[in-house]
């Protein structure tokens, strides 16, 4: 089972400012997200767009932007599932931090390679460690349950962690471990470009987005990771045991969901 508790007071690494993306780059990112959303049947507005300077796209504007790129969505979603691939194939070798020994599996992410919502939990449990892939445990299946509470699927978001393997008696990672594993959340983030990332814990909320509170203070509140919307919730894990806590997770989850644009009931 996974017991991932929130982390005590960490130092959080330092992070570069991102140089803004060009207006080439941010129509050609718009056009692929409509036909992502086109082949995913969503309908709903797209938070790139809501972030977007300058007029809304119409609705003709739409089908031609997905023409143009139609048949395309499919080979990106193809070229991002394969540097992914291989930075799994690199991480599961990853000598870089003493956590390396302990590991049955390294524990590198699953979902969508064009998702637009990332969860980042802290690292693997006993569960993940052993089957190689991130909340699978009761955690896991609370997680999913909210996935599901958001109108989403499992597999149409990823799910990543902090330190890529479990550290052991399920301890809170060292702050030396999260900087030697954070590179590479980082690399999955600029392959997965997210349009919204939900931090778990407080952890990935220092780690990532550099917050010096805990989870209980910061939750709800919006962040930035290179530009990218970012609102940090309860892990799962204690959520399972902080009933009370749900209520709240839940209003963290609808900020989410106004980001993607999803219906809140
Ligand atoms: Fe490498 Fe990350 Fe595992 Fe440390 S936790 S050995 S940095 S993959």
């Amino acid at each position: 089972m996974i017991a991932r508790n929130p982390a005590p007071e960490e130092p959080s690494p330092e992070q570069e400012p991102a140089a803004p993306p060009t207006a080439a780059a941010l129509a050609r990112e718009i056009a692929f997200r409509l036909e992502v959303n086109r082949q995913l049947g969503w309908s709903v507005p797209l938070a790139s767009e809501l972030r977007s300077p300058g007029r809304r796209s119409t609705g003709s504007d739409r089908t031609d932007q997905g023409a143009a790129v139609s048949g395309s969505v499919a080979a990106e979603r193809e070229r991002r599932q394969a540097l992914l691939d291989e930075m799994d194939r690199e991480v599961s070798a990853c000598t870089r931090c003493p956590l390396h020994s302990g590991r049955t599996r390294t524990v590198f992410g699953v979902g969508d390679p064009c998702a637009r919502l990332l969860f980042v939990g802290e690292g693997p449990g006993y569960d993940e460690d052993r089957q190689g892939e991130p909340f699978v445990g009761k955690a896991g299946r609370l997680l999913d349950r909210m996935i599901l509470a958001m109108g989403l699927e499992r597999s149409a978001v990823y799910i990543a962690n902090i330190v890529k393997c479990r550290p052991p008696g399920n301890r809170n990672p060292e702050p030396p471990e999260i900087r030697a594993c954070l590179p590479y959340l980082h690399r999955q983030i600029e392959i997965i470009r997210p349009e919204v990332i939900c931090t778990l814990g407080t952890t990935p909320l220092r780690a990532l987005l550099g917050a010096s509170t805990g989870i209980t203070r910061a939750r709800g509140q919006l962040f930035r990771h290179e530009g990218i919307p970012a609102v940090p919730t309860f892990h799962p894990a204690y959520l399972l045991r902080n009933a009370a806590a749900k209520r709240p997770a839940w209003a963290d989850l609808q900020k989410v969901m106004g980001f993607l644009g999803l219906p809140v009931s």
